[in-house]
């Protein structure tokens, strides 16, 4: 821990003085500036005080646990940021991973982690929300905390020190960092922040009663939000675990924490003023979520399953969100995000709309394709209108027919030709397929018919556009079960299988001199998605592990030049000697129907025996159709939480109609 964690008693004051000359000797410096368009630093003081003097402003540090370039255009943290710093009473600063060579340089000079808003000190805020969209980002928590002087452990934590909040749908099992997090809030986080936001601030308005466990006690009590140190957990003596229940003595602590839902995304039309990143960043372009959650029901996506119900933004909302965004920020792409955009009821509407009102601009749209059809080849024609047709992605998850029932992905193999063949004639050249390698049931003949159908797709695209230039990229992932899905109790394949079946594919797809040169094959090796096994499927033992690893050096966990296989063995050999459990028996064993499971305390709306009839299903390749256009499956989540699907037709117009280059052209013609 540095030692002298301020240059001042004040609380919030700014850095930046210290850090200035330290940039010369890092990397990419720029992500550490802060002073983005569209960035607020707020007044330390700017909730005012109560008559007795109790400071009543609520401070939040929002963390996404990655470098900048990766954690800027996170919509998650963008949205909270601002839906806070909207609070007279409040103010969010942002905060990201800093690189190792910085951390260094921090460390030598005893200056804690930052915020690049107003460069205060982390520990200066009163929360601290970080947004965990994969487990592999829990080691660069510990860096933040560390850095910043907060104890790494919750229990070691003083009424000084900020309440730590796990978010993101990592969190949704948060017991692997629970000897970390103060709390953790699963679900939308719109509502619930501004609920802890003016919990806090009445809390303190009250002089702070009962310090930092009443607060925690509160926030508890609201019944959304998750207070680890507030349940205990007993285990069996095999190692699995006998139950999760709330520790006597914290009267009025739910059993089970219900997730958050928002349901009317039109009210909630946010960020309406995306930053713009400084430094390079993975996504140069901004972004409009067209509706949140999905039922398609594919049987290995968390997201899919821990969002729903279906929640459309209207026509209108997603016209006014992408013209004020692009008049606020510059951007020339705007991308139409959901998890599968080409399924909101308005979407033919949406793009023809779009495509007219910026045709003849600079502006590009973009939709990221993953359904399998023709439809989607229209709207990618629609968005593309006179642009270069590159590539087009495709996700048909399985290699088989047989592995696709088993996963509910309801994509034949003719459906898959139909659709590239319409691609390739509509003047697109490079399909980029992705897969995933060790789903349950799997075989060595289902991933090697990706090599037939890969093939199927060159012959096809040659055949249609009469070109021999057209390629196929074959990208594959280790499969990695999630809890809150059917597959939660499935085993994981192991790391020298996926490997072993990868390496035949690899060989039959070389094997073909006709096809060789026209198949790209993307694959990782199967080690990082044991590690992402352990953490996702893990209980609180597994924070014994990701301390030791951390302690070894883990940084970047999600960055293959950064992670270390090796390093997580030994730290799970370690962190676990002492139990009768190891990293295969979180990974690669196959749970009973009533085994407790970690996060069976975490509601995420979805019965469990309705998960369980589907992963019985999912074993005799029986499908379930989308509860958008059939009745409802009964999954539990709307009776649950109280919500239901909300989808068009909503009979409204994409606003302004305006077409953006009309007057442009009249100039030019009468000038
Ligand atoms: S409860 Fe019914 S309608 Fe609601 S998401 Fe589940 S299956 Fe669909």
């Amino acid at each position: 821990m540095p030692e002298s964690l301020s240059t001042s008693d004040r609380l919030g004051v700014s850095l930046f003085h210290r850090l200035e000359p330290l940039l010369e000797q890092v990397s990419k410096p720029i992500q550490y500036v802060g002073g983005e368009l569209n960035s607020t630093v707020k007044d330390w003081d700017c909730g005012g005080f109560g008559p007795g003097g109790e400071e009543l402003t609520a401070r939040w540090a929002l963390m996404y646990p990655d470098a900048y370039e990766i954690g800027l255009p996170n919509q998650g943290v963008m949205i909270l940021y601002e839906v806070i710093n909207e609070c007279p009473d409040a103010l969010a600063e942002r905060t990201y991973s800093v690189w190792p060579d910085m951390e260094a340089l921090l460390r030598s000079e005893g200056i804690s982690q930052f915020t690049v808003d107003g460069h205060r000190a982390l520990r200066d805020f009163d929360l601290f929300g970080v947004s965990f969209s994969t487990e592999l980002g829990y080691t660069n928590m510990l860096t933040a905390l560390d850095l910043a002087g907060i104890p790494l452990h919750a229990c070691d934590r003083g009424d000084d020190d900020p309440i730590v909040i796990a978010g993101g749908h990592a969190a949704f099992n948060p017991e692997p960092v629970s000897d970390f997090i103060d709390a953790a809030i699963v679900g939308d986080g719109e509502q619930a922040v501004l609920q802890v936001t003016e919990l806090l601030t009445t809390w303190k308005a009250q002089g702070r009663p009962g310090g930092r466990h009443e607060l925690l006690l509160r926030l508890a009590r609201t019944g959304g939000v998750y207070v680890p140190a507030f349940y205990d957990v007993d285990y069996l003596p095999d190692g699995r675990i006998k139950r999760v229940a709330p520790a006597t003595a914290e009267r009025g602590v739910p059993w089970r924490i219900a997730k958050h839902t928002v349901m009317d995304l039109d009210a909630w039309p946010y960020p309406k003023q995306p930053l713009v990143p400084l430094a390079e960043s993975v996504h140069e372009r901004m972004s409009v979520e067209i509706f949140r959650g999905c039922t398609r029901g594919c049987r290995f996506c968390q997201a899919g399953m821990i969002t729903r119900p279906v929640r459309e933004r209207s026509i209108t909302g997603i016209g006014e969100m992408v013209e004020r965004g692009l008049a606020v920020t510059g951007f020339e792409e705007v991308g139409l995000l959901s998890l599968s955009s080409a399924d909101h009821s308005e979407i033919a509407q949406i793009a023809k709309g779009l495509a007219d009102r910026y045709e003849g601009t600079q502006t590009g749209l973009s939709l990221p394709s993953t359904r399998v059809d023709a439809f989607n080849i229209d709207l990618a024609n629609e968005l593309n209108r006179g642009g270069r047709r590159s590539g087009l992605t495709f996700a048909p998850e399985g290699g088989s027919e047989r592995i696709r029932r088993v996963i509910n992905k309801t994509v034949s193999e003719d459906d898959l030709i139909n659709t590239v063949a319409a691609a390739f004639s509509s003047g697109w050249r490079n399909v980029k397929l992705y897969f995933m390698c060790g789903l349950p049931t799997e075989t060595d003949e289902d991933v090697l018919q990706i090599a037939d159908l890969a093939k199927r797709v060159i012959d096809t695209g040659r055949r249609v556009s009469g070109q021999r230039d057209i390629r196929c990229t074959v990208s594959i992932g280790g499969f990695v079960p999630k809890p809150h899905t059917p597959f939660q109790w499935c085993a994981q394949l192991g790391a020298e299988e996926t490997d072993a079946r990868l390496q035949q594919l690899r060989d039959v797809i070389r094997a073909d001199k006709r096809y060789a040169s026209a198949i790209g094959f993307r694959y990782h090796d199967g080690k990082p998605g044991i590690v992402e096994g352990l953490l996702c499927r893990g209980d609180r033992r597994v924070g014994k592990v990701i301390e030791a690893a951390w302690r070894d050096g883990a940084r970047f966990d999600g960055w293959s030049e950064h992670f270390s296989y090796e390093r997580w063995m030994r730290a799970a050999a370690a962190g676990l000697a002492d139990e009768p459990v190891d990293v295969d028996w979180y990974t690669t064993r196959e749970r009973e129907q009533n085994e407790v499971l970690p996060w069976d305390h975490i509601d995420s709306g979805l019965d469990k025996d309705w998960l369980w009839q589907d992963w019985q299903d999912a074993l005799s390749d029986v499908e379930v159709e989308d509860c958008r256009w059939t009745p409802c499956f009964d999954c539990g989540v709307c009776p649950q939480m109280d919500t239901k699907v909300e989808v068009g037709p909503t009979g409204k117009l994409l606003l302004p109609l305006t077409v953006v280059n009309a007057g442009k052209d009249q100039l030019l013609e009468t000038g």
